[in-house]
């Protein structure tokens, strides 16, 4: 049996886990980054994890055969270079993969943490019966991974999957990248609760109060109260997931996906967004693209960030 590395690099924090060939979690752990060091301290120090957790784990060190870096902001996949890393920039500029393999003596690859979450699903979870997958993440923001012919499309300059960021309304919102009707700021977490706050919802009978997070209206907050039959939530998730899905049939025109997994924080609210997505999708899909395509809740949930980040290993390794 052989093993892969996967380390989730975050803002504040780094976890490093160990899977098998079944993409089973051996051995997992976490550990806090200090942002204010240099960045070659920190690749240090994510060394010394990684080797802690090794050790740890009593997994023979010869059948560990490569580490997979998962990290946010933009960065080469190719040379293991990380451009911007907007909670760290200390670390803007780090061939972190060429540093981490010298010290760990063993490969490392890099990618963003959408795309190896992307991989991970392709390979472990919900997409591991296809070749050509979309996976998409619906968090605070909006991202995607695209895979077609079983391998991570990545484009001309490694941007491929900014999903959130494709205009759905050329007079539409303002979107914080300069553009407008980003796909993110209607289905992202402020798209949700700026549609639940709506004025024109006013005088809506509600039962969200309920479920207030900190007296505050989220996404979760609004699931909850959805899945409690609260009519308001459940016509905001509606909504939502009619916008998602008028996304998704330009990209099942486009790419001819055979499945579209749904990631991230606000996916947990199934069927109340899933369902009209994929009702939308049809409708406004080309008819053969759309027959066979299938809308899919990511299986990876917390651990999405490490199992992908290992999953990377084994696209270049296998
Ligand atoms: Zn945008």
């Amino acid at each position: 049996m052989n093993y892969y590395v996967g380390i989730d690099f975050g803002g504040t924090g780094i976890k490093v886990g160990i899977i098998n060939e079944d993409g089973e979690i051996q051995i997992k752990d976490s550990f806090v980054t200090d942002p204010q060091k240099s960045g070659e301290e920190i690749v240090k120090y994510i060394a010394e994890c990684t080797q802690k957790v090794i050790k740890d784990s009593k997994l023979p060190e010869a059948n560990i055969l490569g580490v997979g870096i998962g990290s946010p902001g933009l960065l080469n996949p190719e040379t293991g270079q990380l451009k911007v890393v907007v909670n760290v920039p200390n670390m803007n500029g780090i061939y972190i993969t060429k540093q981490l393999s010298e010290i760990l003596g063993k490969p490392a690859f890099l990618d963003n943490d959408v795309n190896t979450m992307s991989l991970g699903e392709f390979y472990y979870g919900a997409g591991k019966a296809y070749q050509h997958i979309i996976a998409m993440t619906l968090g605070t923001g909006v991202g995607g991974g695209i895979i077609l012919n079983g391998e991570l499309y990545r484009g001309a300059s490694f941007t491929a999957g900014e999903l959130g960021h494709m205009s759905i309304s050329r007079d539409g919102k303002y979107c914080p990248c300069g553009n407008y009707g980003c796909l993110e700021r209607y289905v992202g977490r402020d798209g949700i609760v700026e549609r639940f706050m709506n004025p024109k919802n006013k005088g809506f009978e509600t039962s969200i109060d309920k479920y207030l997070e900190d007296g505050e209206v989220t996404p979760k907050a609004i699931s909850l109260a959805a899945a409690d039959g609260d009519k308001l939530s459940i016509q905001v998730l509606r909504e939502t997931g009619e916008i998602l899905g008028f996304a998704l049939a330009t990209l099942v025109n486009a790419l001819n996906p055979e499945a579209i997994i749904i990631g991230g924080g606000i996916s947990n609210a199934g069927d109340l967004i899933l369902g009209p997505a994929s009702e939308t999708m049809h409708r406004f899909a080309y008819a053969i693209p759309a027959k066979d395509v299938e809308i899919h809740k990511a299986e990876l949930g917390n651990d999405a960030g490490l199992v992908g980040a290992a999953s990377l290993v084994v696209a270049n390794l296998t």
